[in-house]
């Protein structure tokens, strides 16, 4: 038996022409940034988010005035969810030792961990004001110790959003922009005449920022591909219908392109799941764009045996996976390509996505074969050194060294060595 799609999305060449658009929107965005600075800018801003500050920086006062908006049990969930991510980003960051081991006598070969010295963190906000994305690039930022950290998010309705600038300051932001989509990292990592280029551009955001970001990838670094989001449930029949619905409408609300993947070995719960989404669609108040999102994108994917479903799963790659299965830890296991992994029906992507503590910016469009999510450790370089020590070990990797060099015709390079087997060994190897 084979496996039984009883829903597909849309078809991947109709997918690839919605990029090339993009690609070639962002594209002249980036180049006109690049000429026109602040000026273009502020067009770009007063075009796509309706807004034209006197400085799109806010100076301490405004922070503090928008901080005052916030209701203090608003105020006091941010800091509860800051603190899990801290708390585990700190712990993350305390599995990364500096090493330093002497791999022959007198050799010591080391390597050190360094923060990014400046990073541009984006929290998306063009359809949902993303507190939570300020956690996860901002907080994790500072937990790494980068020195400066600039932090854009555009104007919701017109106006910076209060919770979303609150979340960014008690993250650690030393500089908030009230800025969105392509001309904030744009602007960010190339640099205008008001703002100064940071080295590495981090954080999710819609297809515009995620293709930004890649284009600009080489002029600074970035933390991985994190566009719109996806989801993926693993289910069988220990799960009813309705916790998988939920999960899969919970992340397609997020915009019309979210694929929402059910993988199960049942094909009553795959045809029950279906007939639930239907149902709840009637009465979610995002129906419209999730309805859109679970049209184009969702798939139900019918399996027989849980050995399909992983081999399945591990393909398509998901950002979140969500496992409901009574083998959960052996999915855990033997999972090699997602974002994050939510295992068990007791937890679920949202608890990722706002407060559980892990990170919630992750990779999409197949990235997870290649990169996990954002943590502390993106923001850290690792460098490696080197020492020599002893006269003898200077000599005997020189000579090594210098053969080395003369086999691939590198005269200058064995000379750099063979300089340290005759002054530290008194012999020369000849060319
Ligand atoms: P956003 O802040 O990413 O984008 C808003 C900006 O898009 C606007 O400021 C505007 O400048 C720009 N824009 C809009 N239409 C444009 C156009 N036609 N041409 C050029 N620029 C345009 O906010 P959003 O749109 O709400 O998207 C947030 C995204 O972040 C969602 O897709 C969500 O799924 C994704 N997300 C991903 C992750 C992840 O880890 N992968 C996490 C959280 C959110």
């Amino acid at each position: 038996m084979s496996i039984l799609y009883l829903k597909r999305g849309k078809p991947v060449e109709e997918r690839s022409q919605d990029d090339s658009k993009v690609q070639t929107i962002v594209e002249g965005i980036l180049k006109d940034i690049e000429t026109r600075g602040d000026e273009a800018v502020r067009e770009l801003s007063e075009k796509f988010d309706k807004y034209s500050p006197a400085s799109f920086r806010l100076n301490a006062g405004e922070i503090e005035a928008l901080m005052n908006q916030v209701s203090p049990s608003d105020m006091e969930d941010i800091r509860f969810a800051q603190a899990q991510v801290r708390n585990f980003a700190k712990a993350q960051r305390a599995s990364m030792q500096d090493i330093e081991v002497e791999t022959l006598p007198g050799v010591i070969l080391g390597h050190r961990h360094i923060p990014v010295q400046s990073v541009g963190c984006y929290i998306p906000g063009g359809k949902f004001p993303m507190v939570a994305s300020a956690h996860m690039s901002v907080v994790t930022a500072s937990v790494a110790g980068v020195p400066r950290i600039a932090a854009a998010t555009p104007a919701f309705g017109g106006a910076p959003n209060p919770a979303v600038i609150a979340a960014m300051h008690l993250g650690g932001a030393h500089e908030i922009y009230v800025l969105g989509g392509v001309q904030a990292v744009g602007a960010l990592a190339l640099g205008t005449e008001t703002i100064e280029p940071v080295h590495m551009l981090v954080g999710p955001g819609n297809a515009f920022v995620a293709e930004a970001k890649r284009q600009l990838f080489g002029r600074v670094g970035i933390d991985l591909f994190a566009g719109p989001t996806e989801t993926m449930v693993i289910a069988d029949s220990t799960v009813d219908a309705e916790l998988c619905a939920t999960d899969l409408l919970g992340q397609a609300e997020h915009g019309y392109n979210s694929p929402a993947v059910l993988i199960t070995n049942s094909r009553k719960l795959a045809e029950e799941t279906i007939a639930e989404i239907d149902r709840l669609l009637t009465i979610l108040p995002t129906a419209e764009t999730a309805a859109k999102s679970w049209e184009d994108y969702g798939e139900v994917i019918v399996c027989n045996t849980y050995e399909e479903m992983l081999d399945v799963a591990n393909d398509i790659a998901s950002e979140h996976v969500q496992v409901m299965t009574d083998r959960d830890d052996w999915f855990l296991e033997n999972m090699h390509s997602y974002g994050a992994l939510f295992l068990g029906p007791r937890t679920n992507v949202a608890n990722g996505d706002k407060v559980i503590g892990t990170n919630h910016t992750l990779p999409t469009r197949k990235a997870g074969r290649y990169t996990g999510g954002l943590w502390v450790g993106k923001y850290l370089k690792t460098h490696s050194y080197q020492k020599v020590l002893t006269d003898e070990a200077a000599a005997m990797i020189g000579e090594y060294c210098s053969r080395l060099c003369i086999l691939e015709g590198f005269i200058g390079h064995a000379e750099q060595a063979n300089m340290r087997v005759r002054r530290y060994g008194g012999r020369n190897i000849p060319y």
